[in-house]
């Protein structure tokens, strides 16, 4: 049976003047994602997209097409339907086909009709229980529980077909990416980075990215994982432009001239004041990055202050008002959290002093970052970007 998807958009709807360019926006970005799996019809119609296949399928096809558009920021929720001719018999019938599994696993069910095409002859209320009345005699264990039933048959009659599904799924929400322009995210081999990576292309930013490493410090693999992170990211945030810039001679540098307790500190100024040339050069309007309040020493308010102050950009952290806990489990659902607990050092830890400053103070920190050229280690640091084009592959 032909099977199509009810896409619903959720923030975009209210968006007055310029919601055609989001949804022109959104349909753009299904095509592209959708183009490596099949042949896919994108059609905006009545606050809804539908992804209609242009041949016959097989399921798995199908599948993974749904699995791309359900990770597609912009929309909210997705109705898996059969697809019915616009009269009574046909809808009955591809119901109790269409459903057979659904209905078959559950006990209780109801019917709700939303009639589009106010020119069917049956109004909503009557499509409602004549098809509660077929599908009771099609499944006699079933019974009708109009409060919380196990599933929702759905009956949608619309412009071209009559659409039936057994209720919509949760989808990625949010707002189509590039809606909210280009970020640069500093992603690093963590839990948390690649999930803050996640929030703000959840927001519509679209994502560049920035990995430091301290090679021979760090090794291969570690640069490798960060890759991967990438790629697991780009499945929601699509292709990310990925540079990775050496600081190990900043490292070197630090510890050779700066006081232990600040290196951390010093080495993310160097990150920031770094990332925010690149982002410059890139069009990207603001630096992303995964800190959590107060979840390790550089991550007080007052060592973010110091941070925050090697930079112009605004700098979004979406993580920081969520506990370890939670930042694990939105890792866990964007698909990072198996590799970034991977066990291969981040250039940060490999001179971790002992005794890191928790409440430092900015003229102090500019007081030991004078010790060494800044602007002359920034410059020298970016010869080294290597551009990596992390593409977002989406096939069955
Ligand atoms: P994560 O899990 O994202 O690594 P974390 O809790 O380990 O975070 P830190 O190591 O203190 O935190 O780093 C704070 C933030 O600085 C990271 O979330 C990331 O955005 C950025 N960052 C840290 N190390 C690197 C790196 N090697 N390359 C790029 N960005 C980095
Ligand atoms: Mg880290």
């Amino acid at each position: 049976m032909k099977e199509i998807f009810l896409c619903k958009y959720g923030e975009i709807a209210l968006k007055g003047a310029n919601r055609a360019s989001f949804e022109a926006l959104l349909c753009r970005e299904l095509k592209y994602r959708l183009s490596g799996i099949g042949d896919f019809d994108i059609i905006r119609a009545q606050s809804t997209i539908r992804i209609e296949p242009r041949e016959d399928y097989d399921a798995a096809v199908l599948d993974a097409a749904y699995r791309v558009a359900s990770t597609t920021f912009g929309i909210i929720a997705i109705c898996r339907c059969g697809v019915a001719e616009k009269n009574f018999d046909d809808i009955k019938a591809k119901a109790v086909e269409y459903l057979a599994d659904a209905l078959g696993a559950a006990r209780t069910f109801k019917v709700e009709t939303k009639r589009a095409d106010k020119t069917f002859p049956m109004d909503s209320g009557q499509v409602s229980a004549q098809l509660g009345a077929a599908i009771l005699s099609a499944f006699p264990h079933l019974r009708v529980n109009v409060h919380t039933p196990d599933v929702v048959v759905k009956c949608e009659i619309r412009e071209r077909a009559a659409y039936i599904s057994a209720g919509q799924e949760k989808a990625a929400g949010g707002m189509p990416v590039g809606s909210n322009g280009k970020g640069m995210l500093l992603l690093s081999g963590g839990i948390d980075s690649p999930v803050a990576g996640y929030m703000m292309a959840k927001r519509g930013v679209k994502l560049e990215a920035v990995y430091f490493e301290a090679f021979p410090y760090t090794s291969i693999q570690a640069r490798e994982k960060v890759i991967e992170l990438a790629r697991i990211v780009s499945a929601w945030a699509g292709s990310i432009k990925l540079h990775v810039v050496s600081v190990t001679k900043i490292q070197e540098e630090l510890s050779r001239a700066c006081c232990e307790d600040y290196f951390t500190l010093l080495l993310r100024r160097y990150m920031m004041a770094i990332a925010e040339k690149i982002a410059l050069a890139n069009e990207c309007g603001a630096l992303i990055t995964g800190e959590s309040m107060g979840q390790v020493a550089s991550q007080t308010m007052q060592a973010l202050a110091v941070t925050d102050n090697a930079v112009n950009m605004p700098v979004f952290r979406p993580c920081i008002g969520l506990d370890k806990e939670e930042i694990v489990t939105i890792a866990r659902k964007v698909g990072s959290f198996e590799t970034s607990i991977l066990p291969y050092e981040d250039c940060c830890t490999v001179f971790t002093p002992r005794h890191p400053k928790t409440r430092p103070e900015i003229p102090k920190v500019i007081a030991e970052e004078q010790k060494l050229d800044f602007d002359a280690l920034v410059e020298e640091a970016l010869a080294t970007d290597e551009v990596i084009y992390v593409k977002a592959e989406f096939t069955v």
